[in-house]
């Protein structure tokens, strides 16, 4: 077991009143470190008991829209825990759920790059990831989790196989699948509201060595669209990773099509069709392997790979290729951060939109967001891409649109000196809301931030009175992360 120690430089007030996003600024009373989930059992009693005081477990701050802010209440700032930890168990005991497979059991503070680096340590590792690891294992189980895998093996929180919750009442409570399940759904995506998840238990299987990855470029959204649906409905592994980008058709390095190259090198514009519109798409893959089967891999999963990358209609000529070890490519996105901090564009606002598109209306969804309000990009990544609503455990508390696949939209907006304003991005997310609505496109929030009850009502639909439900049963007072606002602490 690795003992994660305890920071020296834990957060004061102002951190805990800012986050990834720069656009709320809500001060805290406190920001306390709790020695044990007893202590944050103790404080959550404590609050219960005091006018008016909530608590935001804090992860690792990258929310955009104040969520685990808590103003004049007490931030948890859980990555410091002292008694923070993350434990390989092997499989095989008692307390084993997981077919008798190995687990991961983490403290909700840990960070997911240190659950990375300390189970390939046993050649294992989780199934189901994030783009970037620099974000906490209660954070992202609060809200889904959800990167290039998830339409094989689902979000996040589709893997867990039990939590340790304290709840809004200040119970420590063990929850699984068949051990207090209604906490236990509704924990998983359940942006903080109804306990602070203090430890998780995550299936591993055997790490890879390495990743070949993949990106193919696309100029017309239809045959993108029938060319990712088809990569993530194939059953046999020939790939392990699928996601989308949508790139302005311009020679920006930053954004356009010159930073879709993995070496940096620039594009030559004449392989781009006359014919193409405004943006182009790109499909990313990843293969999995290991080094001993390098060989065996140029005989069967690489063949298998090249011959299916035959079958697509991506731009001939242009397909780019580099080759990982499996650590690169699930931190590859820490070299982008590293970057952008040296050119102090890390620590900007980030007004980012992430929506949940229902497949069937994905296509207009293109026509009048990417093709038309966003085609000159928004400073950052423009990603789309296809989940199987099958891997989504339907039981827990996330809300996605209600078709068997579904598309994840994210619009990773930087604002930056001499780029639009951060009022223009805020402005251009509520017009993309509006059109949506407007044009009956369904779509559902990821990290939903929202302005009124009746928003909430309209984000939640049926599950609402199940969620409100969950939270007079494990938080009446509404001391919980109040930074999602959705219920507020009256009395
Ligand atoms: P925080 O922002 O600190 O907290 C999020 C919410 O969860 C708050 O309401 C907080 O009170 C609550 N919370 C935190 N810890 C706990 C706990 N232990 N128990 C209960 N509630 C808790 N998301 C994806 O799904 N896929 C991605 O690929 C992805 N990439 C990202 C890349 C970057 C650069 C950034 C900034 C974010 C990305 N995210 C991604 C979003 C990320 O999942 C969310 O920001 C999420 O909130 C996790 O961040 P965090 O751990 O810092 O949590």
């Amino acid at each position: 077991m690795v003992v994660l120690s305890a920071d020296s430089k834990s957060l004061n007030s102002q951190d805990a009143a800012r986050d990834f996003g720069g656009l709320i600024h809500s001060p805290p009373r406190c920001v306390v470190c709790p020695t044990s989930s007893d202590g944050i059992s103790s404080l959550v009693r404590v609050a219960n008991a005091t006018a008016k005081l909530t608590i935001a477990a804090r992860g690792n701050g990258h929310s955009v829209h104040g969520q685990a802010q808590a103003l004049n209440g007490i931030v948890i700032d859980m990555p410091r825990m002292p008694t923070n930890a993350i434990r390989i168990d092997h499989g095989g005991g008692d307390d084993d759920l997981f077919c008798g497979g190995p687990f991961v059991e983490a403290s909700g503070g840990a960070l997911w790059i240190d659950v990375l680096r300390e189970t390939l340590k046993c050649g294992l590792a989780p199934r189901t990831w994030t783009d970037y690891l620099y974000l906490s294992v209660g954070g992202t189980l609060s809200n889904a989790g959800v990167s290039g895998q998830a339409f094989r093996h689902g979000p996040q929180i589709s893997n867990v196989l039990q939590l340790q919750v304290v709840t809004g009442n200040g119970d420590t409570v063990t929850c699984s699948a068949t051990r207090n399940s209604d906490l236990f759904y509704a924990v998983l995506g359940g942006l903080g509201q109804f306990g602070i998840i203090t430890k998780a238990r995550i299936p591993l299987e055997e790490a890879p060595e390495r990743a070949r990855y993949k990106r193919l470029v696309y100029t017309d959204f239809g045959a993108f669209q029938k060319d990712i649906e088809r990569l993530i409905s194939l059953n046999e592994d020939v790939v392990n990773y699928v996601e989308g980008i949508v790139i302005p058709s311009c020679d920006d390095p930053y954004q356009g099509y010159n930073s879709v190259p993995f070496d940096g090198e620039a594009i030559d514009p004449s392989l781009i069709p006359d014919s193409s519109g405004p943006v182009l798409y790109c499909i990313e893959i990843a293969k999995y392997y290991n080094h001993g089967q390098e060989a065996l891999m140029e005989d069967t999963c690489l063949q298998r790979l090249e011959t299916l990358l035959g079958s697509l209609s991506f731009v001939p000529g242009l397909t780019f290729t580099t080759d990982l070890t499996y650590f690169d490519f699930l931190n590859r996105v820490h070299g982008v951060e590293e970057v952008l901090r040296k050119i102090k564009q890390w620590d900007v606002p980030h007004p980012w939109l992430a929506l949940f598109v229902p497949k069937s209306k994905i296509s207009k969804f293109n026509d009048i967001v990417f093709r038309d309000m966003v085609c000159k990009g928004v400073n950052g990544p423009m990603l789309i891409y296809p989940l199987n609503r099958s891997k989504w455990e339907t039981r827990s508390s996330v809300v996605v649109p209600d078709e068997s696949i579904f598309y994840i939209v994210c619009l990773l907006r930087y604002v930056v000196e001499g780029g639009q304003p951060l009022e223009a991005h805020v402005q251009q997310n509520e017009e993309i809301m509006r059109r949506c609505e407007i044009n009956g496109l369904n779509v559902k929030q990821y990290f939903p931030h929202y302005h009124s009850d009746a928003e909430w009502k309209q984000h939640f639909g049926d599950s609402w009175g199940k969620f409100l439900a969950n939270k007079i049963k494990y938080d009446p007072n509404a001391i919980l992360s109040p930074g999602q606002r959705i219920f507020a602490r009256d009395k």
